[in-house]
């Protein structure tokens, strides 16, 4: 397999909602599903073109569902994680333009259900239905916040952990959780307890929660009798990960520690950017894991025997044109052959 045909990206519009409506907002976004491409008019008059058309290897428009979202960008991955191979779903774009509705979405109509929810689901359905193989799943969550990683499974969640690296074991986070799970409803319960975690961090340390990364990691060993009469070992791992507003930061706001905290999040999201584009490039013989914790932590589920998809959310009103613009030029970085 080629190394490009690893990285999906994927770009999801979401409906003007209730406020924008309210306000007059203009939507400035087409999606055209049959030729995937995503259609932005220019509302600068900067005498460039008047609109722009970007191309992606997938597209939703506002009426998409969640379940298809699901079955179009994260079940292919999902399956080959069972399979033992590791991958990423990564949701890219800038604070309100519905990260967390495709992750998460709501429990309540279960229609609205995210991408992770409907992994948990799809993978303990899996392990019922295959009684020949054993798995062992075992979960872990984290947030990376100002390029501090803190444990959200942990009661001791407000402690800073270290990122350690072991010729064995590659990059990991010593001390980290690892909650070995046996049912759907044990993973709903780690993922809010998580987020209430994540919460009450937010309140104590008063950080603004659009501006950590979170990554919610599956790790699923299988052992299967063969007809060799030897046990096949199977070890893969799946990092959910819902990253943190693309949003520039005002210059007047980012000061002191919101600044370095603005240039934080910033490395983090542009180097992943530069990885994607490395790996999707297949030619280059450097590919940037180390420039940030979000890569480092990432470097075993990005690239080589791997599978990512970015879905990468954009916003359809007037108002968002500049950040719309910055995460379609982003998204399609990270597919340019
Ligand atoms: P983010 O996590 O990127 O900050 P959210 O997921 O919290 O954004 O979404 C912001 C708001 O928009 C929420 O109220 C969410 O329910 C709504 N929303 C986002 N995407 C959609 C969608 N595709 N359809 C309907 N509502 C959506
Ligand atoms: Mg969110």
């Amino acid at each position: 397999m080629k190394r490009k045909e690893c990285v999906k990206v994927v770009v999801r519009a979401r409906p003007l909602s209730s406020k924008e409506i309210e306000e007059g907002r203009r939507r400035i976004v087409d999606v055209d599903t049959t030729r995937k491409e995503i259609i932005i008019q220019n509302i600068k008059g900067d005498g460039n073109e008047a609109q722009r058309t970007f191309v992606f290897d997938e597209v939703f428009d506002m009426n998409s569902q969640q379940e298809q979202v699901y079955h179009n960008t994260a079940l292919p991955i999902v399956e080959s994680v069972m399979d033992g191979y590791n991958g990423t779903v990564f949701a890219y774009g800038q604070t309100g333009t519905g990260k967390t509705h495709t992750m998460e979405g709501k429990n309540d109509p279960p229609h609205e259900r995210g991408i992770t929810p409907r992994t948990f689901d799809h993978i303990i359905k899996v392990i019922e239905g295959t009684p020949n193989i054993q798995f062992l799943v075992r979960c872990s969550y984290l947030e990376l916040y100002n390029e501090e990683i803190r444990d959200l499974l942990s009661p001791n969640h407000l402690t800073k952990l270290e990122l350690r690296e072991k010729p064995e074991q590659g990059v990991f986070v010593k001390d980290l959780s690892k909650i070995v799970v046996k049912s759907v409803a044990e993973l709903n319960e780690w993922l809010k307890a998580g987020r209430a975690n994540r919460k009450v961090g937010e309140t104590k340390m008063n950080q603004e929660s659009s501006r950590s990364h979170s990554i919610f990691t599956l790790t699923i060993e299988s052992s299967e009798l063969g007809a060799d009469l030897q046990q096949h070992i199977k070890s893969g791992k799946l990092n959910l990960v819902d990253l943190a507003g693309s949003e520039r930061q005002s210059k007047t706001q980012a000061v002191g520690v919101r600044f370095e905290e603005a240039i934080n999040i910033n490395l983090s999201l542009t180097t992943l950017g530069n990885v994607i584009t490395a790996l999707v490039d297949g030619k280059s013989q450097h590919i940037p894991y180390r420039d940030s914790k979000l890569t480092r932590l990432l470097q075993d589920s990005l690239g080589g025997n791997t599978k990512t998809v970015m879905v990468a959310n954009i916003g359809p009103a007037d108002y968002n044109f500049d950040e719309t613009m910055s995460t379609l030029r982003y998204a399609s970085r990270a597919k340019k052959i």
